[in-house]
């Protein structure tokens, strides 16, 4: 049979997914090692049976509802290929508004100290330290599966500028940032959207806290005053009906400035706050003057 023909029967297989198609394509490329563009030129090439079994194999895990990232093992983030597994989060586009805000707290130049908690796939830390070459990322996770991705990403990347630390929160942290932030779980145990789509496989302690939605935002938030130059910021990820409540527990843990940002889909996605407790030493920009955001 030739690749389109195969192309065709999966798209079938797959008329369940709305980007079937694309879907189809994305595993033929993966199976044969190619670009898609490849799939265009050569619409007529027959298929060698290993690699038609292997497209059909991925195909039947795409419909029983694995997840397109697992099967190819790659997902695009702020424009970096980041590897992924069950063991990670897959990163989400909502995401890519924690590190827009981040950047906007951090001069470009900045030498500037930033922890990301939860680091995951280490998505967030890797697109800040490609970012601002000149800042040092902390990334730590409690999950050793999780943190050997985070590794490899970061190796893959030739990006040196990241230290891992095995551990929750800011816990394996030591010294002063100027900047933490963190795409914590966020979502109630007991929300239906956990039985669905990709959440279905992924790992679950990335995506709930528990019965309380907010345990880990609530942990963070104290935790991070502990770790936060005066002046320094914090960033949080959170679910679109919360923002109100994030930023009650980021204004009772003493932080200011406190605001909320929307997503692209116009959603309240990320809250941050600014710690100003003079009694932590103070947050120097570059020029020594206190970075504003
Ligand atoms: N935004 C993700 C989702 O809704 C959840 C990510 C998270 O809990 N941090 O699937």
């Amino acid at each position: 049979m030739i690749l389109s023909a195969h192309l065709e029967q999966a798209r079938r297989e797959l008329a369940s997914q709305p980007a079937a198609r694309l879907e189809a394509e994305i595993l033929m490329a993966h199976a044969l090692g190619t670009a898609r563009s490849f799939l265009y030129a050569n619409p007529d090439l027959e298929l060698p049976q290993p690699r038609s079994e292997s497209f059909h194999s991925l195909v039947k895990r795409r419909a029983r509802g694995e997840p397109i990232a697992y099967l190819t093992g790659l997902r695009e983030f702020w424009s970096l290929s980041l590897r992924v597994t069950p063991e990670v989060l897959i990163p989400r586009p909502e995401t890519e508004l924690l590190v827009e805000t981040a950047l906007q707290c951090i001069p470009r130049d900045a030498r500037l100290r930033v922890a990301d908690l939860g680091t995951g796939s280490g998505a967030i830390a890797l697109a800040l330290a490609t970012e601002r070459p000149a800042c040092r990322v902390h990334a730590t996770e409690l999950s050793p599966g999780a943190l050997a991705v985070a590794r490899e990403n970061a190796r893959a990347l030739g990006q040196r500028a990241v230290r891992f630390h095995l551990g929750g929160w800011c816990e394996p942290l030591a010294g002063w940032f100027h900047v933490i932030l963190s795409n914590p779980p966020y979502v109630r145990e007991d929300d239906p959207h956990l039985a669905q789509g990709d959440c279905r496989f992924e790992p679950r302690t990335a995506l709930t806290p528990g019965k309380d939605a907010l345990a880990a935002i609530r942990a963070i938030a104290s935790q991070a005053r502990e770790r936060l130059a005066a002046g320094g910021w914090l960033l949080l990820e959170h679910g679109s009906q919360q923002a109100a409540e994030v930023r009650d527990i980021l204004e009772l843990n003493g932080f200011a400035a406190v605001e909320t940002r929307r997503d692209l889909a116009g959603l309240e996605r990320v809250t941050l706050g600014r710690w100003q407790d003079k009694s932590n030493p103070p947050h120097a920009g570059p020029n020594g003057r206190p970075v504003g955001c």
